[in-house]
């Protein structure tokens, strides 16, 4: 059992803020994934709860007691990390046994764990060879093992499939959500991969700059991303955002962008500054007349994604994409017409960048 309690956690390096004052409480069995671009601090922070790294200032709890200035070996915790780090001259069976060299584990114990992770992750009829005899990803599931063979009361994983080609990612990452759901263990995982994150995670952590942006299931994080930086960074394609504002006429509250207004819903609002967004697929044809935001623009590319198509519609200046089903005809250069219905209208304070309710 594992809860990870973070309070007012930063770290300073010289004149570089990495992580700061961030609080988090990850809770036990949750599969935490540490989401964000290049440089936003997740590896610092997960190196600070792994006890790799000082804090500059705040608190790290487990499971209540302060784990703060705690060596990592006395946290109970194993780090997988992107480069395997296995002994080259050591077979799989006594990579995987080597954690359990420091620990006081009989012989018999030490095989039982062995075997049992071995299973866990596929590796049983492998154990007689080294890592050069092995795959990039059995390689990556054997410093997997290597974690799980400690029976550790949380596993931090630091962008642990980024060296394995498509497929075998796709793979892991179910093997490693059925592990999560097996073992009922606690994960912290960092990635900017936001597909490793919608398909893991039962809580994701968006970080940006060296702060939180938003804490949520992924379906919160894709349904109401709470800042414009979410908005735009989660989804593929991302999220179309319009700069507009937002006005009052006749009891409803209507919005402006792209040269055309059009109704929200009933209310009043003052005049405010506003990014409008969408999602791809809530650009929808049957909504051209109906929308609260309707789209007039012309076809300037299609992509095929076998079952899907997405559409670069152009619009004065921008581009909105539209994704929709093949049973649609598109066509380069032709008009396309289509709304948004209210109800999948995000609107952003365009001053401080947050969603508004
Ligand atoms: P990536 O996805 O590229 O690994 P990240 O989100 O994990 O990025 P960090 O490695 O946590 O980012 O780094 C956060 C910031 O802190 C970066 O700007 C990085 O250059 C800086 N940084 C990291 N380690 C140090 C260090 N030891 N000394 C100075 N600056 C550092």
């Amino acid at each position: 059992m594992s809860r990870i309690e973070i309070v007012g956690l930063t770290q300073q390096f010289k004149d570089h803020r990495a992580v700061d004052n961030i609080d988090l409480t990850i809770e036990d069995g949750d599969f935490v994934v540490l989401l964000g671009p290049s440089g936003c601090g997740k590896t610092t922070l997960l190196r600070m709860i792994a006890g790799l790294l000082d804090p500059t200032s705040g608190q790290i709890l487990i499971d209540g007691q302060d784990v703060t200035h705690l060596p990592a070996k006395k946290r109970n915790l194993a780090m997988v990390f992107q480069s395997y780090a296995l002994y080259p001259h050591l077979s799989v069976e006594k990579n995987l046994a080597f954690p359990l060299n420091v620990l006081k584990v009989s012989k018999e114990e030490k095989r039982e764990r062995v075997l049992g992770a071995a299973r866990a992750l596929g590796l049983e009829s492998l154990l007689h060879r080294k890592p050069r005899e092995l795959s990039g990803g059995q390689r990556q599931r054997v410093a997997v093992g290597r974690a799980l063979v400690r029976e550790p009361s949380a596993y931090l994983m630091d962008e642990p499939l980024s060296n394995l080609d498509a497929k075998l990612r796709t793979n892991t990452r179910q093997e490693l959500s059925e592990l999560h759901d097996r073992l009922s263990a606690t994960f912290v995982y960092v990635t900017h991969d936001q597909v490793e994150a919608m398909t893991m995670a039962t809580k994701i952590v968006i970080l940006n700059g060296g702060r939180i942006e938003q804490i949520g299931t992924p379906e919160q994080v894709y349904d109401a991303p709470a800042s414009i930086f979410v908005a735009g960074f989660v989804g593929s394609p991302p999220m179309n955002l319009l700069e507009g504002s937002l006005s009052t006429r006749d009891g409803h509250v209507q919005a402006t962008a792209l040269g055309s207004t059009s109704r929200l819903w009933p209310g009043t609002c003052p005049e405010h500054k506003v990014t409008i967004g969408f999602r791809a697929e809530h650009l929808r044809l049957e909504e051209a007349e109906t929308g609260a935001v309707r789209i007039d623009g012309v076809i300037h590319q299609i992509e095929n994604l076998g079952g899907e198509q997405v559409a670069y519609i152009k619009v004065g200046d921008h581009t909105v994409v539209a994704k929709c089903g093949r049973e649609v005809t598109l066509e380069r250069g032709e008009r396309f017409t289509a709304g948004v219905r209210a109800a999948n209208v995000h609107l952003f304070d365009q001053a401080t960048g947050r969603r508004m309710e």
